[in-house]
């Protein structure tokens, strides 16, 4: 059978069947292999202020957020894109 992508989009291998996952964007379910785990860190002060504060000596705790993103969040997002035509697998013509 022809496959779009590798591993179907999915990191699980010969696995078999593995838990599901909300997307934290749109709440889909999505398989646990094929989301995308994206963290971003946030700072309670502002970015300036915070580069004197670290200058000075001080430390400045931040937010550490994981976010489970489906597919189609993540390419909403810019964090995954779509591939160019040229990069695409080349269909096959029989
Ligand atoms: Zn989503």
């Amino acid at each position: 059978m022809p496959v779009k992508r590798k591993s179907r989009g999915r990191r699980k291998g010969d696995k078999g069947s593995e838990s599901l996952v909300h997307c934290d964007n749109c709440g889909a379910l999505v398989p646990r292999s094929k989301i995308q785990r994206v963290t971003v860190r946030s700072s309670l002060v502002r970015g300036d202020l915070a580069r004197e504060l670290k200058q000075m000596g001080a430390y400045i705790a931040e937010n550490v957020l994981v976010k489970n993103l489906c597919i189609s969040c993540a390419i909403h997002y810019g964090i995954l894109k779509v591939r160019s035509r040229d990069e695409r697998k080349p269909k096959q013509f029989l």
